[in-house]
């Protein structure tokens, strides 16, 4: 039998569209082409395991529009904002230093989990031209007025303001516990431009030397990488109000009303231990300092393991619980050799795909994908065995997953064992401890090391490890 991507090729892919409140089917702008713009992080700290949220689930989202079409994800990169001045002050760093080196970190933490590059990382500092250009065609179209040495976008000015998040002006005027600035007309207007003072960063504009508010760069960024209307825009269910009512409001009065997304797709919130993630609470999981104890593959399988748009709760169950999940998919291909003809002739699953493309449900794809990994186990038929670990491997790929080699898998955590990552955050730590002659910190490593059962032996070439 011929692979091919079978029944799931003939079906429209379904998402959730924030704005019709609903699961619609999916129809791209231009036919075969698919733009996607995600928010992306504020650079000045580590990225916590509930940002990555958005960042795997949409990578996931990417890898299924790419099997079908030609698609330009850009994810945003803001490097110009108040807590970035902030975090200058505090730490005396340079602001480029600080957003430079949290850019480069957030592509390594999120390169740990799996998530591919996207097409375009705009940086709002780089695009600061686009923004002073949509502004003054806001201020010239009447939706924006200057004030206070401020711009401010005029909500009364676009009268859909509010469908996005299904909330009306009035009511909001009503409910209103915002504070309104003495230069405001509408409590709900928003700022587009700001004056900065002489030692925060600023830009020379009609409006003088200021900085742009946070909302329009994704405005500008994504019309100038994607277009004018775009085919998706993403992002976690906290920016529907007011980041994306604010960037959809001022896009479409800029494009003389073209619409700006044509769906909106939100990931559902990640609490710890059912606790909202907080700075007072402490309970802040950083993805830098997870992949130093937990596998990628494992903190990728965890935030797929609830569909997209539900609430995910972090802890320790839910890590192990994708770690056994992993062991179970690890198990069936173990010992299986798949040659690069066979993946190369082997297709993803029908039912995960099928699964994935309506509306990424990956508690779906995850089941059908050990039906499959159950199916290899049972199979006693040599060529058959191929032919299903391929097609593990293959579906593996869809999902980000499965990227390792098997053993090197179980390598790293029989029951009760060190995993293999384990040691090695062990032999970096005494290495450490040895540059610093700490040795007494170093003997105690290598004697946790060797109660564990791993020895270690070091060499010029640096520090090797095995179980005997
Ligand atoms: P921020 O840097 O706060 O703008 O967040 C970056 C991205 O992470 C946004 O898409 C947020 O919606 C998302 N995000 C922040 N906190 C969480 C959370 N606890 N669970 C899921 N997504 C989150
Ligand atoms: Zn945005």
């Amino acid at each position: 039998m011929v692979a091919t991507t079978g029944d799931a090729g003939a079906m429209t892919i379904k998402l959730h569209d924030t704005r019709q409140g609903r699961k619609v089917p999916f129809d791209p702008l231009i036919e075969g082409e698919v733009t996607m713009y995600l928010c992306g992080p504020t650079v000045y700290n580590y990225a916590h395991i509930g940002n990555a949220r958005p960042a795997v689930v949409f990578d996931l989202l990417a890898r299924v529009l790419r099997r079908r079409y030609k698609l330009k994800f850009a994810r945003n990169f803001t490097d110009v904002d108040d807590k970035i001045n902030a975090a200058s002050i505090q730490t005396g760093k340079p602001i480029n230093e600080i957003t430079e080196r949290f850019m480069q970190i957030y592509n390594e933490d999120m390169g740990a989990l799996g998530v591919l590059l996207p097409d375009a990382e705009p940086r709002a500092t780089e695009h600061i031209a686009e923004m002073v250009e949509m502004i003054a065609a806001l201020v010239e179209k009447e939706c924006a007025y200057e004030s206070g040495g401020h711009v401010l976008f005029d909500v009364e000015a676009y009268k859909d303001y509010g469908a996005l998040s299904n909330r009306s002006l009035r009511e909001m005027i009503a409910g209103a516990r915002v504070e309104v600035a003495d230069y405001k007309k509408n409590a709900h207007d928003f700022v587009l431009w700001k004056p900065s003072t002489p030692e925060l960063p600023g830009w020379d504009s009609p409006w003088g030397r200021g900085r742009p508010g946070w909302h329009i760069e994704c405005s500008a960024m994504a019309a100038k990488h994607l277009g004018e209307t775009i085919d998706i825009h993403a992002g976690g269910q906290d920016l529907i109000f007011p980041h994306h009512e604010n960037e959809l409001a001022q896009s479409r009065c800029a494009h003389d009303g073209r619409d700006f997304a044509r769906y909106w797709v939100h990931n559902g919130f990640l609490s710890i231990d059912h606790e909202k993630m907080s700075k007072s609470i402490g309970n802040v999981l950083l993805v830098h300092n997870l992949v130093e104890t937990t596998p990628g593959e494992v903190i990728r399988m965890a935030l797929l393991s609830a569909h997209y748009r539900q609430p995910l709760d972090w802890s320790d169950d839910t890590v192990e619980s994708a770690r056994r999940m992993l062991d179970r998919l690890y198990g069936a291909v173990r010992g299986i050799e798949v040659s690069n003809a066979a993946r190369a002739a082997a297709q993803p699953l029908d039912s995960v795909v099928a699964a994935l493309e309506d509306d990424l449900n990956t508690p779906k794809a995850m089941a059908e994908f050990f039906g499959l990994a159950k199916k290899l186990n049972k199979e006693t038929d040599e060529n058959e065995q191929h032919r299903l670990a391929a097609e593990m491997v293959v579906t593996g790929d869809l999902l980000g997953l499965l990227q390792n080699d098997p053993e090197a898998w179980f390598a790293g955590h029989v029951e009760g064992e060190l995993s293999a990552g384990d040691i090695e955050v062990l032999i970096d730590k005494r290495n450490a401890a040895r540059a610093a002659k700490d040795f007494a910190a170093a003997d105690a490593i290598r004697d946790q090391l060797a109660a564990a059962g791993v020895q270690i032996e070091d060499s010029p070439d640096g520090t090797t490890w095995r179980r005997p």
